[in-house]
């Protein structure tokens, strides 16, 4: 799976970061940034529970072919 983000929505909350440092970051302003936008299997679990975190509704988990 792969992680889409609309940044046209992100308002830097920053709970996916808290949720997971691994693949989300903020930029300098504070912005998400993907560090990795491809989910490992072992991580499946941790990347939704961020993409759910989001208030902003920004963040989406979608199967490599979507
Ligand atoms: S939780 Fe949502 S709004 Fe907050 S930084 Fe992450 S993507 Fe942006």
């Amino acid at each position: 799976m792969r992680i889409h983000v609309d940044l046209g929505r992100c308002q830097g909350y920053g709970n996916c970061v808290t949720a997971d440092e691994k693949h989300f970051d903020l930029d300098d302003n504070g912005l998400v940034v993907l560090l990795d936008e491809q989910v490992d299997s072992a991580d499946r679990e941790r990347v939704a529970a961020a993409v759910r975190s989001c208030p902003a509704d920004a963040l989406r988990l979608a199967d490599d072919d979507s």
